[in-house]
């Protein structure tokens, strides 16, 4: 298929013929597995590029999208509109195709040859083996899809047409009753208002899609959104604010929604070890009169400064990035030149025209190292269209090869074609693994529903078991929690028996070295599920008869009674002072501050700390991380105290 390129001899001729032999895997696209390839040109000249061309360049919309039209009429309709279009790439895709797979010679579509080669190529599209043709001659061994949520995935060869977890419906449209609907019939789980119940939904979909062989989960995501974590209790009332109004919840809770439902995703690709693709700019009907997916632009004030939080939050996580168009391309190559889990993705829509394609890879080539890009994706809803888009990438990516590494940096025609070959196919293997070439599952994750199990590098379980531990102090909003317990700041993994998402996150049975990597002796160190001393004769047999000796805390110093008979006083109470002291910032030494204030002060502190009736979900985490660190710097306070006391009485006693 070359011959129709018309690659003048050169470095830029061999590359692209070396290019052009890679069996490609193509690693994004719409395709339906079911209907892969076209059965008329209806189904090719339908592609939205060229009904929104046709409509921008004149033609009424209701000629186009007319629902009483058959295929060969609407063909005939677009055929009359397409001479405006002759100067753009996407016309020249129609043309390829035409050409390629339809033996037409002609370079222009128009009114008088359109009807014969409708009927030609109806007839051979109409060949059982159509589709396999399509990718036979387009040297294209498998095909990303874009699955809904809900799609069973069964009925097509998951090797060829490889299935990706599609999340916009749940992240954006959560709200719609009818998403719900379609959630809860495919999960088997009702969203009852629990956080829980969301996150089991969404992890049940996690186990149904890599288990039937998904390679990525993927989003678009409008300019507007910026990903952050949602804490649990912000997050349970927007769930219940959208469960009880659905669309009519206040747009504040929809957005605290879909942020908690993509953070959950991002940590269930964590957890399972999918990439996620992001794909980001896309305002939704800018042009609500347009055509059928002709609506839609990309904004220029999108930033990925917006994603900051998510890609230090999941440094395991990767996240194969496109942007819509060109002018956030120099952010992206920015972005994975420093982040190691920012991948630069494809040329996606309106960035997916030679001359942006050619400065945008050039840049990505001199500038993010080459394991972390993947040149290109078609897109497509067709197959048909994989060849043409494909070697419109494959030609400007061979000028790009041709001049800035061979004309410029003097490299080898053969090493220019290895970079090509590694932008092109093998970093998409690399960076969307087959899931049995992963290692070995987390313990306990044999247990699930699903016969076969995901596939989770040792170490991303790990850390996905330490964020659950971490989560497990968010969880206590609820007052039954038994805080104090909870408290022993000696057992941090010792974790609740209710709580929201986190038994989800943590194995039953942890493996010795997931126990190991939390660093912590043993993670059973509480069965909390058969409560003690709580009766009354409980408590009553924990009281011992004499207080209760707490040794010499300042191990060789006697306190109490040293102080009182210094100071000549009867009884010793710690005061403000003690623990405001401060050195004079001229002569360094200590001085008493002048201001008197409540004298009880310390002992004041030392009970706010370990009151109960003080902790909110909030502080709870921060007494914990602060705990020993208060009791320490408090005994550290107390016997500086002392030594103060001594030295100050001996000066005392000098003068
Ligand atoms: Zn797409």
């Amino acid at each position: 298929m070359s011959e129709s390129s018309n690659v003048n001899n050169g470095p830029k001729s061999e590359i692209y013929e070396a290019l052009t032999s890679i069996r490609l895997i193509d690693p994004h696209s719409h395709i339906n597995p079911h209907s892969p390839a076209s059965s008329t040109l209806a189904d090719l000249l339908g592609y939205h590029y060229y009904t929104e061309l046709a409509h921008s360049s004149g033609m009424p919309k209701s000629r186009i999208e007319d629902p009483s039209i058959g295929p060969k009429e609407l063909v005939e309709r677009l055929v009359g509109g397409l001479q405006p279009l002759e100067n753009t790439a996407q016309y020249s895709w129609l043309i390829e195709i035409c050409r390629t797979f339809f033996g037409f010679e002609e370079d222009r579509l128009h009114l008088n040859n359109w009807e014969a080669l409708y009927d030609r190529s109806e007839q051979i599209m109409a060949s059982a083996q159509w589709s396999e043709t399509v990718l036979d001659q387009s040297n294209v061994q498998a095909v990303f899809l874009t699955n809904d949520f809900d799609d069973a995935l069964e009925g097509f060869d998951t090797d060829t047409y490889i299935p990706c977890l599609r999340t916009d419906d749940l992240v954006f449209h959560l709200a719609k009753p009818e998403v719900r609907g379609r959630l809860a019939t495919c999960t088997g789980i009702e969203l009852d208002g629990s956080l829980e119940s969301l996150r089991s939904s969404l992890k049940q979909r996690f186990e149904h899609f890599v288990s039937r062989g998904a390679r990525a989960c993927a989003i678009s995501i409008p300019p507007s959104f910026a990903p952050t974590p949602v804490p649990d209790g912000r997050a349970s009332t927007a769930l219940n604010a959208v469960l009880q109004k659905g669309l009519a919840a206040d747009a504040s809770h929809r957005d605290a929604l879909s942020r908690r439902v993509f953070w959950t995703l991002a940590e269930l690709c964590d957890e399972f070890g999918l990439p996620f693709d992001l794909m980001i700019g896309v305002n939704r009907q800018v042009y609500p009169e347009g055509v059928f997916q002709g609506q839609d632009l990309y904004d220029s004030r999108v930033s990925l400064i917006q994603y900051r939080e998510l890609f230090n939050s999941f440094p395991n996580v990767k996240f194969p990035i496109s942007v819509l168009a060109s002018v956030t391309n120099q952010e992206l190559v920015s972005y994975a030149w420093i982040f190691p889990n920012v991948i630069a993705n494809g040329h996606w829509w309106y960035s997916n025209t030679p001359s942006f394609i050619s400065r945008d890879a050039a840049a990505r080539l001199e500038a993010i190292p080459q394991t972390k890009q993947i040149g290109y994706y078609s897109d497509a809803y067709k197959l048909e269209f994989i060849w043409p888009k494909f070697d419109m990438y494959r030609q400007v990516l061979s000028g790009v090869l041709s001049d800035q590494f061979v004309g410029q940096r003097g490299w080898s025609v053969e090493r220019a074609v290895e970079l090509g070959r590694r932008v092109l196919r093998d970093n998409v293997e690399e960076i969307f693994p087959r899931p049995e070439r992963a290692a070995a599952p987390l313990a306990g994750e044999a247990e699930s529903d699903e016969a076969q199990s995901p596939s989770i590098p040792g170490a991303l379980g790990v850390a996905t078991a330490v964020a659950g531990v971490t989560e497990i102090v968010e969880s206590f909003d609820t007052p039954e929690t038994s805080v104090p317990e909870t408290l022993d700041t000696d057992s941090p993994a010792a974790g609740p028996s209710s709580d929201d998402d986190l038994s989800l996150d943590i194995d039953a049975l942890p493996g010795d070295e997931e126990v190991q990597e939390l660093g912590v002796d043993d993670v059973e160190l509480i069965d909390d599920s058969a409560p003690e001393g709580t009766s009354a004769e409980d408590l009553a047999n924990l009281v011992e008869e004499d207080s209760l000796d707490v040794g010499n805390l300042l191990e060789d110093e006697e306190p109490a009674p040293e102080i009182t008979q210094l100071r000549g006083e009867s009884s010793f109470s710690p005061d403000d002072e003690s623990l405001q002291l401060e050195s004079d910032p001229t002569t360094g030494e200590f001085t008493l501050p002048v201001d008197g204030s409540d004298s009880n002060n310390d002992e004041e502190e030392f009970i706010t700390i370990n009151d109960a009736s003080d902790l909110t979900a909030d502080n709870v985490e921060e007494l914990l991380e602060d705990s020993d660190e208060s009791k320490a710097a408090e005994a550290e306070v107390e016997e500086f105290d002392l030594d103060f006391l001594d030295e100050d009485d001996e000066g005392k006693e000098a003068t």
